[in-house]
């Protein structure tokens, strides 16, 4: 049983603190939102994120697992310190990394004895260096040498998955500089080993940019299909088989080729952005990238005009919009291919009549400057109520069950984007609709 530290409780620290106190270690959950930690000593969970909640008041319940504001007692108490805070991107597209330094100089502050540091969050190549020197810099400050290790332990699960990728990973990436280090962690990570998991262990430089270089990768595969898709429309081909087709080469494979109306969400807008700035430091035009970056807010207004040039003037039309967050199964609205789309929309003079399972917290501030144009709804028929046209971006698996004869019948036109292909041409045909598919 290890004692571990997280600090920095979002998205990744709370599955990841959650996880490892579910594997049957001592966990601490550290953050500086103080609200957060108070919902979270409430038992209300700050996220949206399938089995999260059951299985922090279990680990909470068997005292494994608790929450607090005070940095100095996680880094008292743990010798194993998980930093994962948020590293936003910056004007110039670099991420900022004020937090993570922020977090290592508390390390530095509060250390007794020996201490394994470990980089969760995704950050440029580098951090780890600085990570280690700003450390030493507040140990050598409290004439202290205490020993540490810093780990880049790049993180790869996905929001609406993230527990179920938490323990079946696909690898686990361990950048290490010392042989102790790299025990602590296979003993930390020992039942994914057990479960078969892959490890690959590497300098930290390396993991770092691992983590870019997967992201930047999924990103520019998503776009591929995206402008495929567009080309699919103008000569009559299906985008579905084709994707299908291109994905059974093993050497491509079938992940990330639905097309959509682009991508979003906190990692790959960011980390595109921040790979081309690290690239650009260095001198190295990552223009595959930089490109991928361009062809996805294309993306984004193509959607736009081409609701626009089957309806005509947006001006005083209805539309139902099914859909907000950046995909499914998650409440998070960073960079949501949504929050364009819908300002482009509202500033054509369309009402926005929104549903979203999940999203309407965030997406009530997020959409706060076209709030005049938007209404947020009970449900999808609520959303659909004398819509001229119902359009979905977000592939919610609720959608895919509702009564398409209600949702009908509430219209007042029959227009239907599907910007996610979660309904069948023919059968929305059948039923009245006047149905766009993406890239068929
Ligand atoms: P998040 O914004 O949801 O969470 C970050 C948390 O850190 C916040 O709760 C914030 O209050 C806290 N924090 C900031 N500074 C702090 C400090 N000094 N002390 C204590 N707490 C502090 O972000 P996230 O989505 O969890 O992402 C965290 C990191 O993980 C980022 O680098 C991100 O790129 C990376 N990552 C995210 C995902 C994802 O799907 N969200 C996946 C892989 C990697």
């Amino acid at each position: 049983m290890n004692k571990i530290s997280v600090i920095g409780s979002g998205y990744v620290g709370l599955v990841v603190g959650t996880c490892l106190a579910d594997m049957g270690n001592m966990v601490i959950c550290a953050d500086n939102n103080e609200n957060k930690i108070d919902e979270l000593n409430k038992g209300n969970i700050p996220i949206y994120e399938t089995g999260i909640k059951e299985m922090i008041k279990q680990n909470a319940g068997m005292g494994r697992l608790r929450f607090t504001t005070d940095t100095e007692e996680a880094v008292k108490e743990s010798d194993i310190l998980f930093i994962a805070v948020g590293t936003p991107p910056l004007e110039d597209g670099s991420a900022d990394i004020q937090h993570v330094l922020g977090v290592s100089r508390d390390i530095g502050r509060y250390m007794e004895g020996y201490r394994l540091i470990v980089i969760k969050s995704t950050v440029p190549i580098g951090t780890g260096q600085k990570v280690k020197e700003t450390v030493r810099c507040v140990l050598n400050e409290r004439g202290a040498d205490d020993p540490f290790d810093v780990v880049s332990n790049p993180e790869f699960l996905r929001e609406g998955s993230a527990v179920y990728d938490f323990t079946h990973t696909d690898r686990i990436v361990l950048g290490v500089e010392t042989p102790k280090a790299e025990r602590l962690m296979m003993e930390i990570y020992e039942g994914q080993a057990r479960n078969g998991v892959p490890f690959l262990i590497t300098n930290i430089e390396t993991a770092e940019l691992i983590k870019y270089g997967a992201n930047a990768f999924l990103a520019m595969k998503i776009t591929f299909i995206n402008e495929l898709a567009q080309l699919c429309e103008k000569v009559g081909a299906d985008v579905l088989p084709l994707a299908r087709g291109i994905g059974m080469d093993k050497r491509i494979g079938p992940d990330f080729l639905r097309p959509g109306p682009g991508y979003g969400g906190s990692c790959f807008p960011k980390d595109t952005r921040a790979i081309v700035k690290t690239g650009r430091d260095y001198g190295v035009d990552l223009s595959l990238i930089r490109q991928t970056i361009e062809a996805n807010e294309r993306q984004k207004l193509w959607a736009v005009r081409k609701i626009k040039d089957a309806m005509g003037v947006l001006e005083g039309k209805t539309l139902g919009v099914l859909g907000i967050t950046f995909k499914a199964e998650t409440d998070d609205m960073r960079e949501a291919p949504s929050l364009v789309i819908l300002q482009e929309l509202a500033k054509e003079g369309a009402r926005l009549n929104i549903y979203d399972p999940q999203g309407e917290k965030e997406g009530r501030w997020r959409l706060e400057s076209i709030k005049e144009s938007t209404e947020f709804c009970t449900d999808e028929y609520d959303a659909a109520k004398e819509a001229d046209a119902l359009v979905v971006l977000t592939d919610w698996a609720q959608f895919q069950t509702m009564d398409v004869d209600q949702i009908f019948a509430a219209m007042k036109g029959n227009y239907f984007f599907d910007f996610r292909n979660i309904f069948d041409r023919s059968l929305m045909e059948k039923k009245g609709f006047l149905y766009f598919g993406t890239g068929r």
